[in-house]
């Protein structure tokens, strides 16, 4: 049994097969939102953050492929395991092309299905541990403490910080030289399915800049890449 429940996006049409696999997947502690169609499912995934969707190729208005091809372009990392009903080797070979991390034909042992979504859902927790940094980190003139959650800048002022204000801080020193996407910071420092703006991380970013930078306008620490996410250099 994992420590948190993994949020997981069962794509699905056929009714009776959709409620039987939510059930199971429930049963193994998995929290699961429903989406009966491919354009329900797009909308999901703009609006949640998922561990793993499980996508039915065969759907109404837009196929598995077609979504999954639209989540990767958005550079959506999440794992997705593809089903379909067709044996179709191509088919298999178009999914994955598109971005799938796997597949099964239907009809699929129950078992195995649950089996790599438990793998799939580990590997993708291992890929995001990155190494992680001390309580505290200087830059420039700048001392921060996330465990207290506060910070002596570069002007000798002392400034509290938010736990989301220190969470992105942390997050951000974390993957130094990185852009961390909007998708990655809204999975680790808001959680699941409490979604802001956009606007409110900008605004988290022009907070660190007004605390950190020395000329807030010309930042050297803090950057914004548009439409993606946001970097730390130092
Ligand atoms: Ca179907």
């Amino acid at each position: 049994m994992m420590a948190s429940k993994a949020n997981i996006l069962l794509v699905e049409d056929e009714e009776n097969l959709h409620e039987t696999l939510k059930l199971n997947l429930e049963m193994e502690g998995y929290e699961v939102s429903s989406a009966f169609n491919g354009t329900e499912a797009l909308k999901k995934i703009a609006n949640e953050y998922f561990d793993l969707i499980i996508m039915d190729i065969m759907l109404p208005e837009v196929d598995g492929i077609a979504v999954t091809e639209s989540i990767r372009v958005n550079n959506n990392e999440v794992p997705i395991l593809m089903l379909s009903a067709k044996n179709a080797g191509s088919d298999r070979v178009l999914g994955l092309k598109k971005g799938a991390d796997d597949y099964l034909t239907k009809p699929f042992n129950l078992e195995e299905l649950l089996l790599r979504v438990e793998k799939l859902i580990n590997k993708n927790k291992k890929l995001q541990e990155k190494e992680t940094i001390g309580d505290t980190y200087e830059f420039g003139n700048n001392k921060v403490d996330f465990k207290a959650q506060d910070a002596i800048t570069w002007n000798g002022q002392h400034i509290e910080l938010s736990k989301k204000e220190a969470m992105l801080l942390k997050l951000l020193i974390e993957n130094k030289g990185e852009v961390v996407t909007r998708e990655k910071i809204l999975q680790v420092v808001w959680g699941y399915n409490v979604y802001p703006t956009t606007r409110t991380i900008d605004n988290f970013i022009l907070s660190f800049r007004k605390y950190f930078e020395e000329d807030s306008r010309h930042p050297r620490y803090f950057h914004s890449v548009r439409g993606v996410g946001y970097k730390y250099m130092d």
